[in-house]
């Protein structure tokens, strides 16, 4: 008997197959429930009810401004359970308490209040000003695409289902989430809001399940016009080929292994804090985190001084410990991916400045083996593996450079452009090298500042499209041009002078 259930239709119901998989809580292995599984039967299921809320359903035909009240109402909903899902989002990832309350579940409520203003702000019709050809009148039409998926990964469950399912529906589209295994419950539990808020059957769907079988079918199923997928850059790939039988549009969030840049002139307090909360919040399973940081020669020893001396403050326990900054890694399996990365820095590099294990003296209840230090390499050559491969673990490369030019050309040197930093006490020097960064984002004196009201995404095989901003909604729309002749002639068709009747 699962104890979080799909939510398909408007509906909690178990998996088709009667299958569950347990949840367990990362920090202590204690299970926390069974979650039911879907496979593809479960994925055509929640497929079929959303094409059917779409091309049935009141939901594409209403104004903007009722869409946004549902939106809206569920963003409400949210905020006044904020506890209950901030507790479940940290128990099941092993993400911190802290960054729960104060990063997943408002960042989460004010991704969907941001789309809801699309929605009631973005004209769905646009009247085009003059015409090449007279006496045509003309218009563009903003229409949603129908069934849109979101394929969502462990790192962020709550915010990304709602990055994804916020702009579809706000637009006019209906839509069915997949969270990653690891971590179903929060994206699941958004079914209770739904409900809650009257949203009609259909609109929104979720379904937890293996990536392999429901992903795929999510991926690829004909009755689906789009997907959005947030995750690794291997997956996004096999994403995009499934994609491609129908053609499907696809927004894709990708891999990251991005450059944070020192300057000689850095106010080095203000930058040692960016680099150290840029790589090791939420233990490094963040995708823009700042893993490799690009450091000034004439900087380099006093910087990495007091990296290392902040790092060993960092407070590791338990996620569910207000005072913990950083709880378990989100599985054995992405601490065992942390710990082989590290072996490989060791044969690449040496030994680490600071961390390189697991931490010692944390409580009886909690399993070691699946916390890690905070892990700093030094002196590291940019084309070293642990440089250039997302490692997804709290593991800082720090690399020196002696030119602004070098500095560039060695944080461009990356198959992923997601996000970066420049730390300098130029402003104007700061943004020059910000331009010329082949990356997304770009915080300056500082890091990890993201907000739905400014766009989001990746360069380079760090994705396609831009969540958030005005482009994350439009992206969900198609644009439909009306022409319209209002007179019944036409003095002549150029190519074509026979069909006007005037030969
Ligand atoms: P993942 O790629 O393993 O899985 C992501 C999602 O895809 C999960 O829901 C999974 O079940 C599903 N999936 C797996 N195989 C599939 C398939 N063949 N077909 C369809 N779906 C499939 O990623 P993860 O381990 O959950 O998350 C970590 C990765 O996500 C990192 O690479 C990280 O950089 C990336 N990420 C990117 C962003 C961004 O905005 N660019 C944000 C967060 C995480």
């Amino acid at each position: 008997m699962a104890d979080f259930k799909l939510f398909i239709d408007g509906e909690y119901v178990d998996s088709a197959s009667g299958e569950t998989f347990t949840t367990t809580d990362p920090a202590t292995e204690q299970p926390i429930g069974e979650v039911a599984k879907a496979d593809r039967e479960d994925a055509k299921r929640a497929i079929q009810a959303a094409r059917t809320a779409f091309d049935d359903g009141p939901w594409k035909d209403m104004s903007g401004e009722e869409r946004a009240g549902y939106l809206d109402k569920m963003a409400e909903l949210l905020t006044a359970n904020a506890e209950r899902f901030a507790e479940a989002e940290a128990r099941d990832s092993g993400g911190t308490i802290k960054k729960a309350t104060f990063a997943d579940v408002p960042g989460a409520a004010g991704a969907l209040q941001w789309f809801a203003r699309m929605a009631r702000e973005r004209p769905d019709r646009v009247e085009l000003e003059g015409s090449p050809f007279p006496p045509s009148e003309n218009y563009v039409r903003y229409e949603p695409y129908g069934v849109c998926t979101g394929i969502v990964p462990f790192n962020f469950p709550l915010l990304m289902a709602c990055w994804k399912m916020g702009p579809a529906l706000a637009a006019g589209n209906t839509s069915v989430l997949k969270p990653a295994s690891y971590t179903s419950v929060t994206a699941l539990m958004l079914g209770e809001l739904a409900q809650e808020a009257g949203l009609p059957n259909g609109v929104l769907n979720v379904i937890a399940g293996p990536g392999g079988t429901a992903g795929e079918e999510l991926a690829s199923n004909e009755m689906v016009d789009k997907v959005a997928f947030t995750g690794s850059t291997e997956v996004g790939r096999r994403i995009m080929q499934l994609a491609s039988g129908t053609i499907k549009p696809v927004t894709l969030e990708l891999g990251g292994k991005s450059a944070n840049i020192v300057l000689d002139d850095a106010d080095l307090d203000i930058a040692a804090a960016a680099v150290l909360f840029g790589t090791f919040f939420h233990n490094g399973q963040v995708c823009e985190s700042g893993t490799r940081a690009l450091v000034h020669k004439s900087i380099y020893d006093e910087f990495l001084g007091l990296l290392v001396d902040r790092a060993g403050k960092i407070v590791i326990g338990s996620q569910m410990d207000f005072n913990s900054d950083l709880g378990p890694m989100v599985s054995r399996a992405q601490a065992d991916t942390v710990r082989r990365y590290v072996e490989l820095g060791r044969e690449e590099v040496g030994e680490p400045i600071c961390g390189g294990s697991e931490p010692e003296g944390l409580a009886d209840d909690l399993v070691t083996e699946n916390f890690y230090r905070p892990t700093i390499f030094a002196g590291v050559d940019n084309e070293a593996r642990i440089a250039q491969e997302e490692i997804f673990g709290p593991v800082l490369c720090v690399i020196p450079f002696e030119s602004d030019d070098e500095a560039v050309a060695i944080a461009n040197r990356s198959i992923y452009g997601l996000g970066g930093g420049v730390q300098s006490g130029s402003v104007e020097r700061a943004q020059g090298i910000a331009d010329r960064l082949q990356t997304g984002t770009v915080w300056i004196n500082d890091y990890h500042m993201i907000s739905p009201e400014r766009p989001f995404g990746g360069y380079k095989q760090s994705g396609i499209g831009r969540e958030l901003g005005t482009a994350g909604y439009d992206i969900y729309r198609q644009a439909k041009h009306v022409h319209t002749n209002p007179s019944t002639g036409r003095d002549g068709y150029m190519h074509y002078a026979a069909l006007s009747g005037n030969i």
